[in-house]
């Protein structure tokens, strides 16, 4: 199971985790929204079988 943030306002996938010393935020890479509130959506990931 993988937990994705989404974009609560453009719906994407492409956040990024922003490290501030008053604690962080996220960005999006897609829209520019900054927050610290995200969609979360979790997704059943089938595992990779490398040979
Ligand atoms: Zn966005």
């Amino acid at each position: 199971m993988t937990v994705f943030k989404k974009c609560p306002h453009c719906g994407s996938t492409n956040m990024k985790h922003v490290h501030r010393s008053s604690g962080g935020f996220w960005e999006c890479m897609d829209c520019g929204y900054k927050g610290s509130h995200t969609h979360e959506e979790e997704k059943e990931t089938n595992p990779e079988i490398s040979w």
